[in-house]
């Protein structure tokens, strides 16, 4: 997970930098950062919590300079410390670099065990310093930033979308199979790189277009230079970014997330149509699909669950009943909507299992007569390696649960997953270019202790290409 944005813009990037990564809070909220070159060096400040609690006026001020890049956390490789917060800036050949991540790679241990072996230090836990040392490994014997960059993807393997911030210019790159979203726009005065579409809108910007699979992108006071480094012969986008991660004002590889959702919910009542009085989202993810199953199952949209937006990651739950008591804070059923009621209740997905519980127990004590889930996803069956955080595969509900005993688990009076099929259709994508890891336990790189093998687990191995070549070509 993780949320990343890098701004070249010749009204200072600080603020629209800050403002992005407001946008960006749900990918991420352990820890926030931003580095900033002001000309002569690169400044940075970071530290744990949410933006608004990392950042204020004066650290903001602190921060002068037309290129930067941030990033907000949410730890997949590396313990939430305060060294593995990003961005990292580093120092190499005289050079001043910043960098930052969103992804995961499957092959960190062995690149730094090679590189420990041959006596390099590391002074964090993460993936992203393991992004960086290679690239300053490569450096040494290359002509320019985007040759070394080449060389470095081509020893990666795994997710990663970066932001790098070399001095007065800006590199965005992602891997050759895009895993991990990463989109091009406009600032009021320059350009604009995020994760996700909303960063772009929170500048009144307007998106340019998604970075490519594979395509470095060079930016600086003279515009946009882009290199088409690896070429693939297919992709994978993250599925789960269109059920839950991304926003759903965002437009992801060109599919606006909403789209997405409000089609899911309404093919939920094409697979499992039922009598009901409602239907209720989980907020507020569930929110855009039971707007679609509203649509076509002509159900009022009724909510009965309403969430308290200010419980921050600082709540304090000491034990077990302050445990409980905080579902009750952070959600209250509309007891006048749900007593003696039959209501569809609409999530975007079950991974433990534990939260529709919580809420089908909320819901009955405030007496709904039944509660039909439907849910976003097909069941969550398998690990995420890629960059979503996802318990072990015993954690996970589904893993070896069919959809009745799911369904006698969490207690509902019936439950439907959407089909795969319905989903990979919603986001209008070719199966075989998204990666469903998660649903199909088929990775689109080889996982190290996994077995399920789908025809692409060989891909990247067999099929990768270096574009040697292709340097210098203009957007
Ligand atoms: P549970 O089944 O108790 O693990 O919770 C599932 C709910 O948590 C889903 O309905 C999502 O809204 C949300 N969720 C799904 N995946 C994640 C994740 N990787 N991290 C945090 N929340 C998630």
């Amino acid at each position: 997970m993780c949320g990343i944005v890098g701004i070249v813009d010749a009204g200072g990037v600080s603020l629209p930098l800050y403002y992005a990564l407001y946008a960006l809070q749900h990918r991420g909220q352990e820890s926030a950062g931003i580095s900033v070159f002001d000309g002569d060096r690169l400044r940075k400040h970071k530290g744990p919590g949410l933006v608004a609690e990392v950042f204020d006026t004066e650290t903001l001020k602190g921060l002068p300079g037309e290129v930067g890049i941030g990033h907000v956390r949410y730890p997949t490789t590396g313990a939430n410390t305060p060294e593995n917060i990003q961005p990292f800036n580093f120092q190499f050949m005289g050079r001043s670099f910043a960098i930052a991540h969103n992804g995961n790679l499957v092959n960190t241990r062995e690149l730094r065990s090679a590189f420990e072996h041959a006596g390099q230090i590391f002074c964090t836990t993460t993936d992203t310093e393991v992004i960086a040392t290679l690239i300053a490994d490569e450096l040494r014997r290359s002509a320019s930033i985007e040759d070394a960059v080449r060389l470095c993807m081509a020893r990666l393997r795994g997710s990663y979308s970066v932001v790098m911030a070399n001095e007065g210019a800006l590199y965005a790159f992602r891997d050759p199979l895009g895993i991990k979203p990463l989109c091009l726009g406009t600032s009021p005065g320059g350009y604009i790189v995020a994760s996700e579409s909303v960063a772009i809108d929170a500048l009144s910007g307007h998106l340019i277009r998604d970075i490519a699979p594979g395509e470095l992108v060079r930016i600086n006071a003279d515009g946009i230079s882009s290199t088409q480094i690896a070429i693939a012969n297919r992709v994978a986008h993250c599925i789960f970014e269109y059920i839950y991660f991304a926003r759903a004002d965002s437009i992801i590889d060109g599919v606006l997330v909403y789209d997405v959702r409000r089609t899911i919910g309404q093919k939920l009542h094409e697979e499992a149509p039922v009598e009901a009085d409602a239907v209720c989202p989980v907020p507020d993810s569930g929110t855009a699909y039971a707007i679609g199953h509203s649509q076509v199952s002509g159900l009022p949209f009724l909510e009965s669950l309403i969430k308290n937006r200010y419980m921050g990651r600082t709540f304090i739950m000491p034990t077990q009943v302050a445990r409980e008591q905080a579902v009750r804070i952070k959600l209250n059923p509309i007891r006048k909507h749900l007593e003696g009621k039959a209501i569809v209740l609409i999530d975007d997905s079950i991974v433990r299992g534990t939260t529709s519980r919580r809420i089908l127990q909320l819901m009955r004590d405030a007496g709904a007569r039944e509660v039909h889930m439907r849910i976003g996803s097909p069941p969550i069956k398998a690990p995420c390696y890629l960059g979503v955080d996802m318990p072990t595969r015993e954690e996970l509900i589904a893993s070896t649960r069919d959809q009745d005993e799911v369904c006698a688990s969490v207690t509902a009076t019936s439950l439907h997953y959407i089909s795969l099929e319905a989903l990979v259709r919603a986001i209008g994508h070719d199966c075989d270019n998204l990666c469903t890891g998660c649903l199909t336990g088929c990775y689109p790189v080889p996982i190290e202790g996994e077995t399920a093998r789908a025809r692409v687990v060989d891909f990247v191995d067999d099929t990768f290409q270096l574009n040697l070549d292709s340097f210098g070509g203009t957007t």
